[in-house]
């Protein structure tokens, strides 16, 4: 199974992909995960990262290709993936696909999680994220147990800087003139599904484990 998941940044793609890992066996592989991860062990790739991030900027595709190259190469993507914030521009979504083509693969779907952009400030003024494992949550949609602490690990949950609502604006500007292009591209592969992203957590995944059936 390999799936794409695309839709503005805070639709959902990353809860999705976390459960779709779970249920299916395949490993989420979320580009930002890595780049944070980077970031946080002050690897150069992290440095040079950072400096998009923090601006709502995308990293160019040079650095974001061959870090998810690199990615693909592991052992644990055998039997495929969930992809979560990759493809973002139509050139990583052509090199992706030469890339499987090369090996005679292909992807399986990409599917859209479809929410507006009224909601997209709302979702992300509202997110936090475990510091220690990558944890998602919202204070009110989807609140940890404990609020401020991760149910999955118990560790600190803080705003990502790049949530600051300036911030969210730039990459949803970003996010329409780059990446929102891949919904007409998958079309043309004939991989696209969409999926209505403002229903609850529960009900967007009953709707992508159906397509997926
Ligand atoms: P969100 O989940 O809110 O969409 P991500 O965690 O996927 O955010 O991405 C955070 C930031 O990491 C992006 O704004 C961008 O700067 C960078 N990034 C992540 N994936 C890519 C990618 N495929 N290409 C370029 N930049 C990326
Ligand atoms: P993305 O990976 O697309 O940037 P996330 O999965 O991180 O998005 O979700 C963004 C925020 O919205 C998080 O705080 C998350 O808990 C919350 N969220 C995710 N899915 C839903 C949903 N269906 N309804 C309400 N809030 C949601
Ligand atoms: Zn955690």
């Amino acid at each position: 199974m390999k799936i794409v998941m695309l839709g503005a940044p805070g639709a959902g793609k990353g809860t999705q992909a976390k459960m779709i890992s779970a249920k299916y066996g395949v490993p989420h592989i979320s580009t930002g995960d890595i780049f944070r991860a980077n970031i946080k062990n002050g690897t150069e790739l992290g440095e040079k990262a950072k400096k998009y991030m923090d601006q709502g900027l995308l990293v160019p595709d040079e650095l974001t290709l061959a870090l998810i190259m690199d990615r693909f190469a592991q052992d644990d993507c055998k039997n495929g993936y969930v992809l979560d914030g990759f493809p973002r521009t139509i050139a990583q979504a052509e090199a992706l696909t030469k890339s499987l083509k090369d090996n005679g693969d292909a992807l399986d779907m990409a599917i859209d999680v479809d929410v507006p952009d009224e909601n997209i400030i709302e979702r992300m003024g509202g997110r936090r994220a475990c510091v220690n494992c990558g944890g998602t949550y919202h204070i009110l949609f989807n609140p940890p147990h404990r609020a401020g602490f991760c149910d999955l690990c118990g560790g600190e949950l803080s705003i990502r800087k790049d949530d600051l609502p300036e911030t969210v604006k730039k990459r949803l500007t970003v996010y329409h003139e780059q990446t929102q292009p891949l919904i007409d591209y998958y079309t043309g592969e004939g991989i696209l599904r969409t999926v209505d992203g403002t229903k609850d957590v529960n009900e967007v995944f009953a709707a992508i484990t159906e397509l997926l059936a």
